[in-house]
């Protein structure tokens, strides 16, 4: 048996001393064994026969949290839908599956998820562990019914809506054991009539809620620097609702060339951000537009010209306008070198139950803050602004991007932070899942 073992675990490894890179080579590391995984019964082989294991996805997190030790999991082969109940409108899925072919799949069934991240490429393991979120709903995870967690000793743990645990296995960041499978509830399929423009931040600003109230989708792109913000709403129509359709000049497609040209020298000479902000919001953010769509067509990014590293912090909805003004004096300043010169993602997420979501309990505002530069993000100062301003007024980071924040932090943002400590010690009593990365966040030995 044990002989039986061993050779289906060696048939399992696709690499041995090989190098991990996440996606934008911000993290590398040496490890010994690479699995890939195709079935349930290799997850629980693999996990139950090894002291220390991280598992992965698309590796598209900025925190360093999926690898950092000798033996690591891929899940992306681990990648088939599994079943679909037409009378309940859910989807069982595999957890290596990517988004963007779950979301196609159940289009075609004329079914969505009400609530998206603006990328496609992620798995749903990756996209769950980290709380990954889109706009005017909920975290993604939360529209999850069931699921099977491979526990520390190989063993199945099955889980559904309602069970306590369930809130706490929500947003885990692989810490409490791998997902296996995955149930989501789907919605029928709508059509969002998308409008864009640009507006000043005096009066996008105290417009949050009233619009929340009225439109279905609301994103709002700020640049600093520009006092403007580009506003985004989406309202649910009958498809075959004519609309003008107006997507703008047709020099727009070239906002990201003309970014990245714009942009070559920032990080040498950032003080040029303040002038290439203006130039790119006159050129490409001051006209309007209106298309119609799917929620996944007509708002989530298909394709990226280039990587970019990422951070992201969350605040309470009622304390945002506070932050969002300190934060703006401050970036503003010329003795503060934080030039930002990707729009920052103002988004918005409903309260929910989920022990480390970003939204535990209170309705909440995202702001992204991003980097064209992944190997100058140590030193990127708006990183640091950001983070600085967010955990002062409580604000809590985005849990697969960048932040620096760690235990004594976070158990003063996280209501549920040290019982999540205790469910943890007590699901992986011999810290199996815990990386350096995750150590010091928990504050373990
Ligand atoms: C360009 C870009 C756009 C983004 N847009 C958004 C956005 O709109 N909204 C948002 O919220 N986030 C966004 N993100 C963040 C992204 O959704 C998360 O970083 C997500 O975790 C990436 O998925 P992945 O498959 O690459 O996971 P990885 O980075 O490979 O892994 C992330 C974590 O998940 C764990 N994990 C992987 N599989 C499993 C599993 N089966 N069970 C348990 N744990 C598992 C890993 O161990 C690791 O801890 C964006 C990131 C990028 C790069």
């Amino acid at each position: 048996m044990l002989i039986f073992a061993t050779y289906f675990i060696q048939l399992m490894i696709q690499e041995k001393n090989g190098t991990w890179v996440s996606w934008n080579e911000n993290l590398t590391y040496n490890y010994e064994s690479l699995y890939k995984v195709t079935t349930e019964e290799e997850l629980q082989e693999v996990v139950e026969k090894t002291d220390k294991i991280r598992f992965f996805g698309t590796k598209q997190s900025s925190a360093d949290i999926a690898a950092g030790i000798e033996t690591l999991i891929d899940i992306t082969s681990y990648n088939k839908i599994l079943s679909y109940n037409d009378a309940e409108f859910t989807v069982t899925v595999q957890s290596g599956v990517i988004l963007g072919d779950l979301l196609e799949a159940i289009e075609a069934k004329g079914w969505c998820i009400p609530c998206l991240p603006d990328i496609n490429t992620i798995t749903i393991g990756g996209a769950l562990a980290t709380g990954t979120h889109g706009t005017s709903g909920k975290l993604l995870c939360e529209y999850v019914t069931n699921c099977t967690l491979v526990l520390a000793n190989g063993s199945l743990k099955k889980i559904e809506d309602g069970d306590e645990l369930m809130n706490a296995v929500r947003v885990s960041l692989g810490a409490l054991g791998v997902m296996s499978t995955i149930t989501f509830k789907c919605e029928p399929i709508y059509t969002l009539h998308i409008k864009e423009g640009p507006e000043s931040d005096a009066e996008w600003l105290p417009k949050i809620k009233e619009r929340l109230k009225k439109h279905d989708f609301l994103r709002i792109l700020w640049l600093p620097h520009t006092d403007k913000g580009y506003v985004i709403t989406g309202d649910k129509i009958d498809p075959k609702t004519k609309i003008k359709e107006d997507l703008g000049p047709d020099y727009l497609k070239h906002r990201r060339t003309a970014s990245k040209i714009l942009y070559k020298y920032s990080h040498i000479f950032p003080w040029t951000t303040a002038v290439a902000n203006k130039i790119l919001a006159k050129s490409f953010f001051s006209t309007t537009k209106e298309h119609k769509g799917s929620l996944y067509q007509a708002t989530v990014t298909k394709s990226r010209g280039s990587t970019l590293e990422l951070a992201e912090w969350t605040i309470g909805l009622d304390k945002f306008p506070l932050v969002f003004e300190e934060l703006k004096t401050e970036i503003n300043k010329w003795s503060n070198r934080s030039f930002i010169h990707i729009p920052m993602d103002v988004r918005f997420v409903y309260k929910d139950k989920s022990w480390l979501s970003y939204a535990y309990n209170e309705d909440t505002v995202t702001m992204g803050c991003v980097s064209r530069n992944a190997a100058t993000a140590d030193t990127y100062e708006a990183f640091k602004s950001v983070e600085k301003i967010f955990l002062k007024h409580g604000g809590k980071p985005h849990w697969g991007k960048r932040f620096t924040a760690k235990n004594a932090e976070l158990s003063k943002v996280y209501d549920k932070w040290e019982d999540f400590k205790a469910l943890r010690r007590k699901m992986d009593p011999t810290n199996k899942f815990l990386n350096p990365y995750l150590t010091q966040l928990f504050n373990e030995k």
